[in-house]
């Protein structure tokens, strides 16, 4: 936890670049969110191990900055043995918190792993560190794209908290209620921890489309229909995007929630913009 938290409790995911140039600049970006005192950064993984270098480096980087760093960590394509040593090494770097993901399968990869699910992922970390890991797991409050219906997902999520996570941080979405609908089912399940919303910034409208059909994010129609009237117009989007997740966040935190968990693609400018705009 950082000293002098900022009042909203927000927090910031990056990915780890592929390149000298994508490193430096993150870098700049990290310190210029440093400066807003988050809760913690957030290191994202490649799923079975793909990135799982880059991941260690960047989170060693990201943490020079002072703010605690999680590393995301995914079971799915992993041995135990594989996880054990990489608990290990974190502890010794001086890792205290994660988040703990299935992940996604990398095609051309021929097992599975030894654990199926989150769920026995964080068993397995609390089997082997005990307390010591602050541990966060993923929400979906439209629906895990593999999940039969949303019951058997607010089952599956909450068997996971129960497992022993502290948090969860959620997929991203544009509408309000799927979160307050999802923390409502959550809490009828027993889940008492934290729901952090995770927030996207609207910045390229192709880009995220893409995405959302590939993580089963909707994005209403009434926004696709504006973002696709702007064209290239990129101006456009960022001030109709920076408008669009502004009331989100702010609907989001009068109804309760504890805390806004940015997802910044490695830049500060469209959250920052959008953090400026809200009040507590
Ligand atoms: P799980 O919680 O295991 O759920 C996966 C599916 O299985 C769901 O449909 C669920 O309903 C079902 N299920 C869960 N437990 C059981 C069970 N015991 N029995 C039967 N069914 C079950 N991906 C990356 O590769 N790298 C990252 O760094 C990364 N970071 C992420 C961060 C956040 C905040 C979020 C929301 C997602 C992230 N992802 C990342 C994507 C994530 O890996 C995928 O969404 C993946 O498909 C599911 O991972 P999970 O941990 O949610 O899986």
């Amino acid at each position: 936890m950082s000293r002098h938290e900022h009042p909203l409790g927000i927090s910031f995911e990056f990915f780890p670049p592929g390149t000298d140039v994508g490193r430096d600049k993150l870098i700049q970006t990290r310190d210029e969110l440093a400066a807003r005192n988050p809760r913690f950064f957030s290191v994202t993984y490649g799923a079975g191990g793909s990135t799982q270098a880059r991941t260690r480096e960047i989170v060693r980087e990201v943490s020079q900055s002072g703010v605690t760093t999680a590393p995301h960590l995914s079971c799915i394509g992993s041995e135990k043995a594989q996880l054990r040593d990489l608990l290990a090494q974190y502890r010794e770097e001086g890792v205290d918190s994660l988040v703990a993901l299935r992940g996604d399968m990398p095609s051309g990869m021929a097992s599975i792993g030894e654990l199926r699910y989150a769920n026995e992922l964080v068993e397995f970390i609390r089997d082997e560190t005990g307390d010591h890991f602050n541990i966060a797991v993923a929400a979906y409050p439209e629906s895990h794209p593999q999940a039969p219906n949303l019951d058997r997902d607010v089952e599956n999520f909450a068997r996971k908290m129960k497992a022993g996570a502290n948090m969860a941080i959620t997929q991203y979405f544009f509408t309000a209620d799927a979160y307050f609908h999802f923390v409502d089912k959550a809490r009828a399940s027993g889940v008492e921890q934290p729901i952090i919303p995770g927030i996207m910034p609207i910045t390229n409208y192709t880009k995220l489309a893409r995405f959302s059909d590939a993580c089963g994010a909707e994005i209403p129609r009434w926004i696709r229909k504006q973002l696709e009237s702007y064209g290239d117009d990129s101006e456009a989007i960022a001030d109709f995007g920076t408008d669009v997740v502004s009331r989100l966040c702010q609907r989001l935190l009068d109804g309760g929630a504890p805390g806004l968990h940015f997802y910044t693609l490695n830049q500060s400018k469209p959250v920052l913009k959008v953090v400026d705009n809200l009040s507590g």
